[in-house]
């Protein structure tokens, strides 16, 4: 038996093959449709390669979760924790610096920490990398949040555009 790593349906032998041949894990149809769109959209494929690795290690992560303002590589809403891939800009510009600055700053407010790994540890750490994310979002599952989430929500009312410029 063979369960898809999103959904844990169960899988045929055939579907199974095709799918470890052209993404490396096990999927069924529907998400092996699903991650193709995904890549199609925006996600870059080390961001696929850290969520899949992060439901192999039992977290319950979404892909390119939209919070309002922006869309997040991969969230985990649990333990408030985000988690975004570098690298998908060509040149990282100061002012492109300072506009994730900006929106780590909004997502901290909101409770939400931000964990920001480089493209190229997922191509060449990815087992370490993962392991410390998953280990880290185990640790995180308890913290409390409440007072800055609040502060938030006033800074979206009143300063949202300013706040955070669109890109
Ligand atoms: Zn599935």
């Amino acid at each position: 038996m063979y369960y898809c790593l999103v959904c844990k349906n169960n899988i045929e032998q055939k579907v199974k093959e095709y799918s470890i041949e052209h993404f490396g894990y096990y999927l069924c149809r529907d998400h092996q449709t699903y991650l193709r769109e995904k890549r199609e959209q925006s996600a870059t494929p080390q961001s696929i390669t850290l969520y899949l690795e992060l439901l192999k290690r039992g977290i319950q992560a979404e892909l390119e979760k939209f919070d309002g303002h922006k869309t997040i590589d991969i969230a985990v809403t649990r333990t408030k924790i985000n988690i975004e891939v570098d690298g998908k800009h060509h040149s990282y510009s100061p002012k492109q610096a300072i506009a994730d600055l900006r929106r780590t700053y909004y997502s901290f407010l909101k409770g939400y920490y931000t964990i920001r790994i480089p493209n190229t540890l997922i191509e060449t750490n990815l087992n370490e990398a993962a392991d410390l994310v998953a280990e880290m979002l185990e640790e995180g599952r308890d913290r409390k949040v409440g007072r800055l989430s609040q502060k938030a929500e006033e800074m979206t009312v009143s300063k949202t555009n300013e706040a955070l410029p669109k890109t």
